[in-house]
């Protein structure tokens, strides 16, 4: 673990605009830098950083953050990572907390392992570029292959030389232990302690994980010998686990995030082709079926997948259960088949990028009808047949776990088989019900039960149930059922395809507390109370009563006082940090929370301090935002989020004594509560008014 030292020393080290400059141009615009969004293809810009406050936001995509969270975003960088990133950047020393010996011995070994791995990477490539026989066998092949130099170079392709033992005397020469040669599989070690290269006389394709290290290796034999494999790999170890590596990931995830898709092809030679021809948001699964964990890797940069199949009917039906897989993980699939005879490599061999860009873009089929097409021919006229390829379909809709999307993709599949929309749906939640039952769960409780009398309308010709009542219930249940998923609160943060139905107010109010709290919460405010006193009759007056305190007190000691909590998730942590900061510190550190670990909360306090910066990108872009202004309305800005916040929970407790108004033995209490409430609105209201 890196210590909280090092990564406070990082922070505060790293210049957000210095860091980002390196992967996106910046343009000075006033207090900020404004830039093409590194995202989205776009003309004209929407990406801004603040120097100021420490933080990017891209208003294009609604992403933002502190410089490790770009790096994250933009590099695909796991925490740690970015902070290594930055801590060598900045010649900061990296701190490590304690850990324990056994913690430290697997790290060690696990780091002694990538070590060997990038040596054995380097070596290979030099040998194969440098010496005689590295270039008359191992690059003459990859030249003849069509590779160009500049694959090579980012696909740092290599030979291992026709030796038993060349790789691992030098290894071994160079101060590198054998018993990491071992354990990555580079050498094999025989019981009588002799040692080989395991890759000897093959062309090596390095494996690298997401941020570039090398875990492993494929090796082609150049031979044509039919009893050695084709393709060797390194074996699984601690450092290679062939379940959760995608080959080209590395090379691929810029592209991936940008086009917002990704292609997905079988092996080595697959990726390096379509790459060379332009298309670079590819990967493959190398050798093995596509796995859980690997679509999740993928998931991190786009949800959408399109799979590339060689044109053998055999190959097209095993691979069709990836697609469920991919399904599962709630990702869009599409699929493009190649003619027959061809597989990706070749395919894009025969075309220029023009072709093969247009061949992708006009193949492209949804996986309905892909399965349709490929199954409906030998099912054409056996109904039994049909029966079975239709049940396949729905099988595969089941598996998504979206249910907005299930309905269009049963809405397809009706038009597509020409069956009523009914029937699928019933055929659906018989499946659904049983995917339930098998996981074991309550069916009522996670899936609403869903029994849809369908018999009478079996023998109806009809292919749209569109307005049949028991369609319209079933999508409602199915809409509720969406709904209840998504009322996730904390998304209030403008992020395209997430704003909620019905804008909560309360949130809206919450936001602005806490809004407040971060822009002006250090500064010192005059603020005005009325209280009651006694005039020398001895008559109520109200009396006006004049105090200083920062922004964040004074808010902190109105909410304290009526116990008001935030019923937003989020927001009720951020608030929780910031009130230890200022009983802590008695000062609020902006960047604590923009650097916040929980990037969640990062994000969002991100986005809201750079909500004001959007105009700033408009046409009178040289017109800063005039922050001294607001601060001069500063006690007004305070009091009326307060008070507001106030009034909607008031409101809403009304609304909810109503409800207890119906219920007869609670009526009498109820109504007294409702009264008492009323009249507080109304005080609030008085307050409000003489504020104003
Ligand atoms: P050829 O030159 O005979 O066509 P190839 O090197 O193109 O051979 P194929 O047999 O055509 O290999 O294999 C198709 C794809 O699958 C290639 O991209 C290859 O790299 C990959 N592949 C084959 N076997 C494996 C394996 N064991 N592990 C990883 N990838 C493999
Ligand atoms: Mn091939």
């Amino acid at each position: 673990m890196i210590s909280r030292e090092t990564i406070d020393l990082v922070f505060e080290t790293a210049r957000v605009e210095e860091v980002i400059g390196e992967f996106v141009t910046l343009k000075k615009s006033g207090s900020s830098y404004k830039g093409l969004s590194p995202f989205v293809d776009e003309k004209s810009p929407s990406f801004m950083v603040s120097p100021v406050k420490g933080i990017w936001k891209d208003f294009s995509t609604g992403k933002g953050g502190n410089a490790i969270s770009f790096l994250m975003e933009h590099e695909h960088y796991s925490y740690p990572e970015a902070i290594r990133y930055l801590a060598d950047k900045y010649n900061i020393v990296i701190e490590e907390t304690e850990q324990t010996n056994e913690q430290k011995e697997a790290a060690d070994e696990r780091e002694s392992m990538y070590l060997v791995s990038k040596y054995a990477q380097d070596y290979f490539h030099k040998t194969m570029l440098n010496t005689q026989k590295g270039k008359a066998i191992g690059l003459s092949y990859f030249k003849e292959r069509g590779f160009t130099s500049e694959m090579i170079e980012t696909f740092q392709l290599g030979y291992c030389l026709d030796d038993w033992t060349a790789f691992t005397d030098t290894a071994l020469k160079n101060g590198y232990d054998l018993q990491y040669l071992e354990s990555t599989g580079l050498t094999i070690v025989k019981e009588g302690g002799k040692q080989f290269d395991r890759f000897k006389g093959r062309v090596m394709f390095p494996i690298h994980s997401m941020s570039g290290r090398v875990l492993g290796f494929g090796g082609r034999i150049l031979t044509n010998d039919k009893k050695a494999a084709k393709y060797l790999n390194s074996p699984e170890s601690d450092i290679y686990h062939k379940s959760r590596i995608l080959y080209g990931l590395y090379q691929a995830k810029k592209t991936i995030s940008k086009e917002d898709n990704c292609y997905l092809v079988e092996g080595y030679t697959d990726v390096i082709s379509m790459y060379q021809k332009g298309i670079t948001n590819v990967v493959a699964s190398s050798g093995t079926a596509l796995t859980p964990d690997q679509i999740r890797l993928v998931k991190r940069l786009t949800p959408n997948m399109t799979v590339l199949f060689d044109g053998d009917a055999a190959g097209l039906r095993a691979s069709v259960r990836g697609i469920d897989l991919i399904l599962e993980q709630g990702m869009n699939v599409k699929v493009v088949t190649f003619p027959d005879g061809d597989d990706p490599d070749s395919f894009s061999k025969k075309k220029s990028t023009e072709e093969l860009k247009e061949y992708l873009e006009n193949n492209q089929q949804d996986f309905i009808s892909f399965k349709v097409s490929l199954l409906l021919e030998e099912a054409k006229d056996d109904p039994i047949k049909k029966a079975g390829l239709i049940r396949d379909i729905v099988m595969s809709i089941s598996k998504i776990p979206d249910s907005i999307k299930q309905e269009v993709y049963i809405q397809e599949c009706s038009r597509l088989m020409d069956i009523s929309e009914t029937v699928l749906f019933n055929e659906l939640a018989q499946m659904l019900d049983k995917h339930a039952r098998d996981a074991e769960r309550k069916p009522s409780s996670t899936r609403p039960k869903m029994t849809i009398a369908s018999s009478a309308n079996k023998s109806s010709k009809s292919s749209s149930g569109g307005d049949m009542p028991d369609d319209a219930a079933f999508n409602e249940m199915m809409m509720a059922q969406e709904v209840g998923m998504n009322t996730s609160k904390g998304k209030t943060s403008g992020q395209k395809g997430t704003t909620p139905k019905t804008i909560n107010t309360l949130d809206l109010y919450e936001r602005e507390i806490i809004k407040i709290l971060l822009l002006y919460g250090n500064h010192e405010v005059t603020f005005v109370d009325w209280v009651e006193d006694h005039d020398k009759r001895g008559k109520v007056i109200m009396v006006k009563e004049e105090y200083t305190n920062t922004v964040a007190h004074e808010l902190y000691l109105q909410l304290q006082d009526d116990e008001i909590e935030f019923t937003n998730p989020l927001f009720q942590k951020i608030y929780k940090e910031i009130t230890y900061q200022i009983s802590e510190k008695e000062k609020l550190a902006l960047e604590r929370l923009t650097s916040h670990e929980n990037q969640e909360i990062a994000q969002e306090v991100t986005n809201i301090l750079m909500d004001d910066e959007h105009y700033i990108l408009s046409d009178w872009e040289s017109k800063e935002i005039e922050v001294t202004q607001k601060t001069d309305v500063l006690q007004k800005l305070v009091q009326d989020a307060i008070l507001n916040l106030r009034r909607v929970l008031i409101e809403l407790k009304v609304k909810e004594l109503m409800q207890e108004v119906s219920v007869e033995e609670k009526r009498l209490e109820a109504l007294q509560d409702v009264m008492s409430y009323t009249q507080l609105k109304t005080l609030l209201f008085e307050k409000l008014h003489r504020v104003l």
